[in-house]
């Protein structure tokens, strides 16, 4: 499986575009140490995959994205979930592509490579985990980790037409995970099948001595869940996910894929998510705000590349920060202490965090009456390469259906549920209760 791996990868990542460092040598000589009967119950032996370059790896370049970090060529532990995957006798084939600190939704913010949507090369993969959900639709790896803070996982996932998982907060450890916005960051798999992503999710779930807002809950078995069983269940589709800004093929889509779902003996009703238009403000200030925070690390010094220009401390940070970070990266910064500084904390900061609790209630309230909130994962199909890439608004508009389940903190999943007129994948969205990542995959499997 390595070797088709990398005969795969030596085959189309030219046109894809997907990983950022291969680490061929040490992926083949761990699959040959690997020992079919000593080995035989480990459940990922010898598969595969690849990961997002914000999510660390021993000794293993972890770029995040950012020229700031391309020479952390040896980082010194490894992302609880990358010890986990270890602990299976995974096999890591490389780091794969994404927009810098995870800031975007089209991977073309990564200051080192395009990546390219495997059905179509002149379009997007989505992002910002687009070399993650491009790796597995291309076939170059059987699964891939992403990270999702307002989209990342399911959006890309959309755009490439495979499965894409973001955990509830708290589900898997954030060790080793790059921080962007801490208190919305989730890492989850990216896979062909429903019945993969629960395997690995299965894997990398769990409480974790390391990350204090990982929750001490059981990890049920997701794959006992995938009963294909809908009988009787419950489906709230949202209004406003089916509203204007939703392409018609993309509304079409959804709505073949309930008649599925009626076809199975599931029942669904319109409900309303009355504060999901304010959802898209709130989460760009909030993550803004935690970004700025996070992104303080870089200085230099302790991290990144530092500036030979300097002749003072002072202008030791500036210089380095002002050459490695990229200009969406920037922009975050200086939008997130705008919002944190005095003055402005009330109207901006306090504000947002108010409409993520209205946010919030909203799902809680629908979940008192259903199973499942099912409906679009983004409004469009993938678009073309540097179409949006000049007009950050609309790119932030893209988020729209994917944000609010991050600020709820609730588990949501990307399945395959179509394609547009120009042949490009469609993405079903299926919302959950927190930690009932089990109803998720069986209402998915159900569907697949
Ligand atoms: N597109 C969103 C952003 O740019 C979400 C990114 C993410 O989930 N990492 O912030």
């Amino acid at each position: 499986l390595v070797d088709a791996s990398y005969d795969r990868i030596n085959e189309v990542d030219d046109q894809i575009g997907a990983f950022l460092t291969l680490d061929e040598e040490s992926a083949r000589s761990q699959a040959k140490q690997l020992d079919a009967e000593s080995d035989k119950e480990a459940r990922l032996f010898g598969i595969p995959a690849g990961i997002k370059d914000n999510i660390v790896t021993k000794d293993l370049r972890t770029t995040c994205g950012s020229q700031f970090l391309r020479n952390f060529d040896n980082p010194l532990y490894n992302a609880t979930v990358v010890d986990k995957l270890q602990a299976e006798k995974n096999i890591t084939i490389g780091k794969l592509n994404m927009d810098e600190f995870a800031m975007g939704s089209s991977t073309e913010n990564s200051s080192f490579a395009l990546t390219r949507n495997p059905w179509n090369t002149d379009y997007v993969p989505g992002g910002s985990s687009g070399g993650s959900a491009a790796a597995v639709a291309a076939g170059e790896v059987l699964f891939s980790l992403g990270s999702d803070t307002g989209g990342s996982i399911r959006q890309p996932a959309s755009f490439c037409g495979v499965v894409g998982m973001k955990p509830t907060y708290g589900r898997v450890s954030r060790f080793g995970l790059v921080a962007f916005a801490s208190s919305l960051d989730q890492i989850g798999p990216v896979t062909r099948s429903v019945e993969d992503n629960a395997r690995v999710l299965e894997v990398i779930s769990g409480v974790d001595k390391m990350d204090a807002t990982s929750a001490n809950v059981d990890v049920p078995s997701y794959t006992d869940a995938l009963t294909n069983d809908v009988k009787g269940l419950k489906i709230a589709v949202p209004k406003e996910y089916l509203s204007e800004g939703v392409a018609p093929e993309v509304k079409e889509a959804v709505m073949n894929a309930l008649k599925v779902y009626e076809l199975l003996g599931a029942e669904w009703e319109e409900v309303s998510l009355p504060h999901s238009s304010y959802a898209v403000a709130a989460y760009y200030l909030l993550a803004s705000s935690e970004a700025s925070a996070n992104l303080a690390r870089f200085d230099g010094v302790r991290y990144g590349v530092r500036s030979d220009k300097a002749d003072n401390m002072m202008d030791m940070f500036k210089y380095s920060r002002s050459e490695g970070f990229g200009e969406e990266v920037k922009r975050r910064i200086m939008l997130g202490t705008f919002a944190l500084s005095s003055g402005y904390y009330d109207a901006y900061y306090k504000k947002a965090q108010q409409v993520r609790t209205l946010i919030r209630k909203d799902f809680e309230q629908i979940f008192e009456n259903y199973d499942v909130v099912i409906g679009p994962t983004a409004p469009t199909p993938a678009f073309k390469i540097g179409e949006n890439i000049d007009d950050p608004l609309t790119m932030y508009a893209n988020d729209i259906l994917t944000i609010p389940v991050n600020l709820a903190g609730v588990p949501g999943i990307s399945v395959p549920c179509g394609f547009s007129d120009e042949g490009l994948p469609i993405g079903l969205q299926i919302i959950g209760k927190a930690f009932d990542e089990q109803m998720v995959y069986r209402t998915a499997h159900a569907y697949e």
